[in-house]
């Protein structure tokens, strides 16, 4: 197929070098001539513009930073641009609500649309490991599910448009408190006299597990790898760990639902940030909970 990819960031440029792998003709374009360059190297035809990387696309995806910017590009440059029967697949990271107008507008114009965000980090995205959490309707998530799966290990339907965006910050919320959760969990254990590797051998036997701590463990050298054997460099950034919580709560405000844990999770992230630690992986938070929470 003829794909055209915006977005070839951290995520978008492994994204688009396993679209390429399978076979696919990657169109690309990114405002950062780095990015292009980079995706030129994997194979990737480059454009200077998204309207000509839209061209005569059979499928367009996309990968940017926030809701904004994805509804300046569809709306200005890929909707009346690209074909009618190009499929268009937003896999970025965004609000229900802007996903699901933009949605709106793609289908007004004649488009099919699903919103498929992910979950793994930069490591998975070159790997072709990611999971896809897809929303829109039936038809267009069977049309979609073959070029995510070039990108993936596991393509779901989450449900109506929106539904892949409301899955990830629900999956998210949960992950941020778990991960504070397990931090000071471990904190208290090492005040207490346990051994860390002792403690998590325990609780990753008991009702105290979660991914956070099994798969992810904040503490160095205990548990499987993971970011905090490397100084918390690398990893799945506090600050979209932020971006992601604040999503959530947007979302949360707007559903009327109460989510208590959920908004000192993003207290407790905005501090850490706030002191200069966002590039960090979010795992770090460990080293200054007694700090944030005085
Ligand atoms: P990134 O900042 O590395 O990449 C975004 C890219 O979009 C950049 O290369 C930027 O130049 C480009 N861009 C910005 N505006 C543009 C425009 N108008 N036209 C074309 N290109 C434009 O970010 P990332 O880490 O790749 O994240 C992308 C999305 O994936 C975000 O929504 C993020 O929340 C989500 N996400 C990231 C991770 C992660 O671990 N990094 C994990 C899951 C989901």
């Amino acid at each position: 197929m003829k794909i055209g990819f915006i977005g070839l960031g951290n995520m978008g440029g492994g994204m688009a070098a396993n679209l390429v792998k399978a076979g696919h003709e990657v169109r690309a374009f990114d405002l950062s001539a780095d990015a292009l360059e980079r995706a030129k190297d994997c194979g990737c035809a480059v454009f200077t513009s998204v309207r000509e990387a839209v061209e005569g696309a059979d499928a367009v995806v996309s990968m940017l930073p926030n809701g904004a910017i994805v509804e300046q590009v569809y709306t200005a440059d890929v909707i009346g641009h690209a074909p009618t029967t190009a499929l268009l697949i937003d896999c970025s990271t965004i609000d229900v609500a802007t996903a699901r107008r933009v949605e709106e507008a793609a289908r007004g114009a004649g488009y099919a649309m699903v919103d498929a965000p992910v979950s793994g980090g930069i490591a998975a995205a070159n790997a072709g490991t990611l999971t896809f959490m897809a929303g829109g309707e039936a038809a267009d998530f069977t049309r979609a599910e073959p070029i995510l799966a070039a990108m993936g290990k596991a393509v779901i339907h989450a449900g109506a448009s929106g539904a892949g965006q409301a899955a990830k910050i629900c999956n998210n919320m949960i992950l941020g408190a778990t991960m504070i959760a397990t931090c000071e969990a471990f904190n208290l254990a090492e005040k207490l006299g346990l051994d860390l590797q002792t403690f998590f051998d325990i609780s990753s036997k008991a009702s105290g597990q979660s991914w956070s701590m099994t798969a992810y463990c904040p503490v160095p050298g205990v548990g499987p790898q993971s970011p905090a054997d490397g100084g918390y460099q690398g990893g799945f950034a506090a600050a979209l760990m932020l971006k992601d919580l604040k999503l959530a709560l947007e979302a949360a405000a707007s559903a009327g639902a109460k989510v208590p844990m959920g908004a000192r999770a993003e207290e407790l992230y905005e501090a850490y940030v706030g002191a200069g630690s966002g590039g960090t992986d979010f795992s770090g938070i460990i080293r200054s909970l007694d700090d944030l929470a005085r």
